[in-house]
């Protein structure tokens, strides 16, 4: 018999705000060593209460807004109780009965055309801190404790693992893109659950949830492994299916039962009385949708009016942190089709040459956008910019102070490329004769040498002028 996989995601996301959901801690990212992002409140002493971060409503809009979800104007939070040594309250501040966006859609584009995927919800709620496992000991960092999540909830509308991969990396670029968060490795992390069922069967059926999945590879291989194993249980009876939370064994590739799924009962929902319902009025919605970052087809199509090519385009898309530079290196003032050159073909070869990508790109907007106004302004050549831009990539050097140290900035007149330029043609006689004998290359010599004099420095455009007007 032919199966269909089903498959519907719980994806956690960490939100990019500057301090933690509740207290005014540093937010994700901050903490350098362990436990020094921490308070009473995030530790849950006793007596302590939560405060809302307003930032946190605002990004769970806006990716709402993404998503095509409606916003609920009312919105609650409730108190998920369970133990566990990362969780200090032994409850975790999340939303059951009023979540703040509820049915979005999000377009998902397949070999087979472009599937539709139904948002159920999202939901904010806190994440919980670590443990660290060394020797005979274990420790708790309550670093990530209290760190806001917006938690997105799919209807089972996925089938098939490819689906579930060209969906999280669209969250990704938007998510990255639009500054709701970095999803850096463990920034975002999936729950998967999966079900099989005989090809044309309308009824689900058993499920079960791979939890904590944060590499999309593995991702990948959960999937694959998993549904094999439903569709042998099913077609060869090897095993009763039961509902359950398993976990995936990166190094076995095989997925093994943690737990019985616990029922909604089991956590004790109740509201969370220390925090007020938050409502979000016409004017509050109005800002946020103002403020909410161009969605990725108009900015697509913005790329193809400022000259950028397709391909080009294609890989700012698939790579939100690369279309944020992108973006903000825009907004400093250099146009689009310079800023896409210079990423996608000086730092990318750059990048290419070291054995990196762009994940590890570390360059500033600021310093990207200096090094392309010396060039523009002619401060610096083109050749001498890329010099700047090894430096600043593989180095973090400053671009300005870069140039003076190493003498490109010199600031080279038409007067000045004059005198020289005399020179090397008193001292070519012979290039200059084969050039009015028809021998057109021979220009190309005499300019090279005119470079090379220069070292770099000197506007090519104004030099290539002023050799034309002489050979003339
Ligand atoms: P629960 O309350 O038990 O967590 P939800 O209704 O919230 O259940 O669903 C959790 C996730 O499981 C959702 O992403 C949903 O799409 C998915 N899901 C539900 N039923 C199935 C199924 N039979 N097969 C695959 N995924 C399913
Ligand atoms: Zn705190
Ligand atoms: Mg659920």
């Amino acid at each position: 018999m032919n199966y269909e996989v089903v498959i519907g995601l719980e994806t956690h996301v960490e939100l990019s705000t500057e301090s933690k959901i509740f207290c005014s801690c540093g937010g994700h990212s901050a903490a350098k060593e362990p436990n020094d992002c921490v308070c009473p409140a995030c530790c849950g002493m006793p007596g302590m209460l939560p405060v809302m971060n307003k930032r946190v409503v605002e990004l769970a809009v806006t990716a709402g807004l993404m998503l095509n979800c409606n916003i609920n104007r009312y919105t609650t939070f409730d108190k998920k109780n369970y133990y566990y040594p990362d969780l200090p309250c032994a409850y975790q501040i999340t939303q059951l009965n009023h979540p703040i966006c509820t049915n979005g859609l999000v377009p998902v584009k397949t070999a087979a055309g472009v599937r539709e995927i139904r948002i159920k919800q999202i939901h904010m709620e806190e994440d919980a801190g670590k443990l660290v496992h060394g020797g005979h000991s274990s420790f708790v960092d309550f670093n990530r404790t209290s760190v806001p999540l917006i938690e997105i909830v799919t209807q089972p509308d996925f089938r098939s693992a490819e689906e579930v991969i060209t969906y999280l990396n669209k969250l990704k670029s938007m998510f990255r893109s639009g500054g709701i968060s970095e999803c850096e490795e463990g920034a975002m992390r999936c729950d998967i659950n999966l079900s099989v069922r005989p090809e044309g069967s309308e009824t689900y059926g058993v499920r079960t949830e791979i939890k904590n999945m944060s590499s999309f590879e593995a991702i990948e291989r959960a999937i694959r492994y998993e549904s094999q194993r439903h569709i042998d249980a099913l077609e060869y009876e090897t095993e009763q299916l039961v509902q359950e939370t398993r976990r995936f064994d990166e190094v076995s590739g095989k997925t093994f039962a943690m737990r019985n799924k616990e029922t909604e009962a089991d956590y004790r929902y109740f509201p969370d009385a220390n925090l007020m319902p938050i409502v979000i009025d016409d004017q509050w919605l109005e800002q946020i949708k103002a403020n909410k970052p161009v969605a990725l087809d108009e900015k697509a199509e913005l790329y193809r009016e400022a000259g950028i090519s397709e391909k080009e385009i294609a890989v700012l898309l698939a790579d939100g942190k690369v279309l944020k530079l992108l973006d903000d290196t825009v907004s400093l003032g250099v146009s689009p089709k310079e800023a896409a050159a210079w990423i996608l073909t000086d730092c990318a070869g750059i990048l290419r040459k070291d054995g990196k990508s762009f994940d590890d790109l570390v360059i500033t907007p600021e310093k990207l956008s200096a090094i392309i106004k010396m060039v523009e302004a002619g401060t610096i050549n083109r050749q001498a910019g890329k010099k700047v831009l090894i430096a600043v990539v593989e180095q973090d050097a400053d671009p300005v102070a870069f140039c003076k140290e190493n003498g490109l900035d010199r600031k080279v007149d038409s007067s000045a490329i004059d005198a020289i330029m005399d020179r090397i043609l008193a001292e070519n006689a012979q290039a200059v004769a084969d050039f009015k004998n028809g021998k057109t290359k021979a220009m190309q010599a005499l300019f090279g040498a005119c470079m090379r004099e220069l070292k770099g420095a000197g506007d090519p455009q104004m030099i290539k002028e002023i050799l034309e007007n002489k050979l003339k």
